[in-house]
């Protein structure tokens, strides 16, 4: 299959909103084998959108469309397509049973066009939407089917997991078993862990291997296809170990996981309570714990020192320190962890000091982050010199803190 994807909406073309659903349909189509070669995007217009399908014919038979199925004038997705394809719309019964429904239930007026939500194009497989009121569909016609789905990327997205990858799997008569799995790594780049496996992904077929890079962070999707799942998976974790082999180092975790949950999970499952001194980083690492939920079985609290006065009046950090070798240094950055360690009584404590910008503090350039990290059998610390702007600093300093105790803790 060649598949194209038409956002349809003029807030995307004036640039209000980014065009996110083509970003997750094309992820989710590569997962189940389908290429996208095409992108579009068109306005609220009858005839442009005409235009855009009837190139979109020529080239591909696969046309996924998202937006404008909605109850207004302007949302015509469906009745643009319904006249080039020479086909009516219908009542669904059972979209309109739950339009009906949710206005009863929320006593609120129905208006006439509501009922334009539930007309589908006849002879078209209805997508049910279990999270908003328009239904999505797809329909075969002379080899190239159609795929309608919502705008808001609520609805589009379970509907579009639920029903329309399934109707797409269906329709290919695939009967393999996906199975993908992400692997993430930090302190590395994307170019460096490419390089490292270069050959992998030269040869890669089944399965695929991905690269991404984002916030500072590297992950690599790996997609097998077998008919057994069992023998998917098996294919997936031959490819992990020979990744691992060379960069495991630099790996945390799986999926979705984050440096910051796989320290907590680490950290109950080592039986350690964490303290923290804050001065960089002004509470965000403490921020990204305590969003966590179980975080309170292992931290403990923490300081945001964000002055001089509060790193010697709270954490007990010595003036001459902070005067002669300043607050962005080696030594100040063991005291701090060594004293909310103590402070807070915990087994563990982690301390962020450096300059976030936009200028130099101290003599110091931008980017010059120091972490201690005390724990039981003595202080380390840690330099850094981190790129980036203000925010992108702060959030580095916090992933590394997470990195470097994950280290110590293993
Ligand atoms: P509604 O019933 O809400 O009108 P609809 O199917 O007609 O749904 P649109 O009116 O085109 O969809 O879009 C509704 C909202 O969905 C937009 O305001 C926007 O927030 C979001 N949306 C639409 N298209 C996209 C897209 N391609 N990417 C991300 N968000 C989108």
């Amino acid at each position: 299959m060649k598949a194209e994807i038409i956002a349809v909406g003029s807030e995307l073309l004036l640039g209000q909103i980014a065009n996110t659903n083509a970003q997750f349909l094309s992820q989710q189509l590569a997962e189940i084998g389908i290429d996208v070669y095409y992108h579009t995007v068109v306005g609220d217009n009858p005839q442009r959108l005409t235009h855009a399908i009837e190139v979109a014919k020529q080239r591909s038979n696969l046309i996924i469309f998202t937006g404008g199925l909605g109850p207004t004038k302007d949302d015509l997705t469906k009745e643009t397509i319904a006249k080039m394809l020479n086909k009516s719309l219908v009542l669904d019964e059972e979209a309109w049973r739950s339009i009906c429904d949710y206005f009863s239930k929320t006593n609120r007026p129905m208006s006439p066009n509501n009922r334009k939500q539930a007309l589908v194009l006849e002879g078209s497989c209805v997508l049910k939407n279990e999270h908003g009121m328009a239904p999505g569909m797809a329909l075969t016609v002379d080899h190239i089917t159609y795929m309608l789905l919502p705008g808001p990327p609520k609805e589009m997205k379970p509907m579009f997991i639920k029903y329309g990858r399934p109707f797409l799997l269906q329709k290919r008569h695939v009967h393999e078993k996906i199975v993908s799995l992400v692997l993430r790594f930090f302190h590395i780049g994307e170019s460096q862990l490419e390089a490292e496996i270069e050959d992998l992904i030269d040869a890669q077929t089944n399965p695929t291997i991905a690269p991404l890079a984002s916030d500072g962070e590297v992950t690599l999707r790996l997609t097998a296809k077998h008919e057994r799942e069992e023998e998917a998976k098996r294919m997936i974790n031959e490819v992990e170990q020979k990744i691992l082999a060379r960069v495991r180092p630099y790996f945390y975790g799986y999926n979705d996981e984050t440096l910051f949950s796989k320290l907590l999970a680490t950290l109950k499952e080592k039986n350690k309570t964490l303290a923290v001194a804050e001065s960089l980083t002004g509470g965000l690492f403490l921020e990204e714990m305590t969003a966590l939920p179980t975080a309170s079985t292992v931290i403990a609290g923490g300081v945001v020192c964000y002055t001089n006065e509060i790193k010697e009046n709270v954490l007990h950090v010595p003036k001459e320190i902070l005067q002669t070798e300043g607050a962005v240094s080696e030594r100040c950055a063991q005291l701090m962890s060594e004293n909310v360690r103590k402070l807070c009584g915990s087994d563990i404590g982690i301390s962020f000091t450096g300059v976030a910008g936009p200028g130099d503090l101290e003599g110091k350039p931008v980017g010059t982050v120091w972490i201690g990290i005390a724990t039981e059998q003595g202080t380390k610390t840690f330099a850094l010199t981190l790129s980036g702007d203000r925010q992108a600093i702060r959030m580095r300093a916090a992933k590394y803190g997470c990195y470097y105790l994950l280290q110590l803790l293993y």
